[in-house]
């Protein structure tokens, strides 16, 4: 936008300086003009005589048109542009008059012997001399304009990449560097991003490593306190405990699951699966769950080289959560599969109660539940989506999610070809 503002202010200043310029020059001739055409007037003598006129116009490049009381003659071939001509009063001069038509220009003088009208050669008007100037002005403008545009673009190319940079981390790949190349300010400003970048990592590692960790080691006192609770009497605070244990068992379950997935990736068992099989046979456990799943467009055939048992548990969370944040009188989950250039893509669509659009861009991350209250009574930490996601990459596939609150929400699932 500067470079084009520049640009403009460039040529108002140099178009008005051309004007200016022109006016300027035109000046003396203002004066002189009258003068100059009464003696022609003159020298056609009186009547004017056209051979005179001819000859006259010849050496001056000018057209002339006489109207007196007794006769009228030109001596262009072409004079009809007079009569179309737009006509004004010529504010140096109130005895001339100027008309103007399609770049041709005239100037009217009324004599005791009659009307002149004298044309400009348009030949002379023209003048390619100072056209080609002007091309050549504008040119060099337009190039000095554009260089100037470049090499700003290629100064500030550190800050494209920083902002490439605050993208990419942004979409989480902490591992995205940004060049660092020159010595200026935008060096330190790459490297400091660089570092923090670095030190945003450690810091998720250390919090990563330490759930792990605590994970890990709280499986052993899980299983002694299901040992022990076999030896309380029945009851009340048995049933109780055992479903608080489950419930911690289920979520260090998931916890450990997502790490391994982490770092699965090229460990995957991969086979060839028959895609539509494979859906039939998880579907059979939703068929009483309400409000039910329903097969939409659904093609044979399409086999893909996938770990079965990973890519059933992608399949389970994501029907899971329709149904569970479905309401059972709503209208069933469609499952639907498309073939697509590089990917088939599984979509699962329910028509239950939505994420706000704000929540969306969190929902993949560990531990992330969009109403806390509505989780717990729906069960689940916030770690399907996250598996789902790992798996998924895993896969060199992608999960996508669509929703509108109150509508519905549709994952699509990318698997490549
Ligand atoms: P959870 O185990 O809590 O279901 P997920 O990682 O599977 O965890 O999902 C994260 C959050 O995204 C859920 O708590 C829920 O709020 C929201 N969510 C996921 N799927 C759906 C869905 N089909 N409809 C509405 N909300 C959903």
């Amino acid at each position: 936008m500067v470079i084009i503002l520049t640009g403009i202010c460039v040529n108002l200043v140099v178009g008005g300086f051309f004007w200016h310029y022109r006016s300027a020059a035109g000046r003396p001739l203002h004066k002189n003009i009258l003068q100059y055409l009464n003696y022609i007037i003159a020298d056609l003598g009186n009547p004017p005589r056209l051979e005179r006129a001819r000859t006259l116009g010849r050496q001056a490049s000018l057209q002339i048109y006489y109207e007196g009381a007794d006769m009228s003659w030109t001596t262009a071939e072409n004079f009809s542009d007079v009569y179309k001509a737009h006509w004004r009063d010529w504010s140096k001069n109130p005895l001339i008059r100027l008309g103007r038509y399609h770049g041709h220009h005239f100037l009217e003088l009324s004599h005791d012997s009659g009307r002149f009208i004298f044309g400009l050669d348009k030949s002379l008007e023209l003048d390619p001399e100072r056209r080609r100037l002007v091309i050549v002005l504008l040119t060099l403008l337009t190039l000095i304009l554009a260089g100037a545009f470049l090499s700003i673009r290629w100064i500030l190319r550190p800050v494209r990449w920083l902002h490439e940079g605050v993208r990419e981390v942004g979409r989480g790949n902490l591992k995205h560097r940004v060049p660092v190349k020159r010595s200026d300010e935008l060096r330190a400003l790459a490297e400091a991003f660089n570092d923090m970048t670095d030190r945003i990592r450690d810091m998720l590692h250390t919090k990563e490593q330490l759930m792990l960790d605590v994970s890990h080691e709280l499986r052993s006192p899980i299983t002694r306190m299901k040992v022990a609770l076999e030896f309380l009497p029945e009851g009340q605070t048995k049933d109780s405990l055992k479903s608080d244990i489950a419930e911690m068992e289920a979520m260090i379950n998931d916890i450990l699951e997502t790490a391994r997935m982490h770092h699965l990736h090229g460990n995957l068992k991969r086979q060839l699966i028959n895609l539509a099989d494979h859906l039939k046979e998880i579907l059979v456990d939703y068929a009483k769950q309400p409000p039910g799943v329903q097969a939409g467009e659904f093609p044979t055939g399409i086999e893909l080289d996938v770990d079965p048992e990973q890519v059933k548990t992608v399949f389970q969370n994501i029907l899971t959560n329709a149904v569970k944040f479905s309401d059972p009188d709503d209208k069933p989950v469609m499952i639907s599969v498309i073939k697509q250039a590089n990917f088939t893509v599984v979509r699962i669509l329910d028509h239950g109660i939505g994420i706000p659009p704000d929540e969306l861009p969190f929902i993949f991350e560990p531990f992330y539940r969009v109403d806390k209250s509505r989780s717990k009574r729906t069960g689940g930490y916030g770690l399907g989506l996250s598996l789902c996601k790992t798996i998924m990459e895993a896969h060199g596939g992608r999960i996508e999610v669509d929703s509108k609150p109150g509508v519905g929400t549709c994952v699509s699932l990318f698997f490549p070809q």
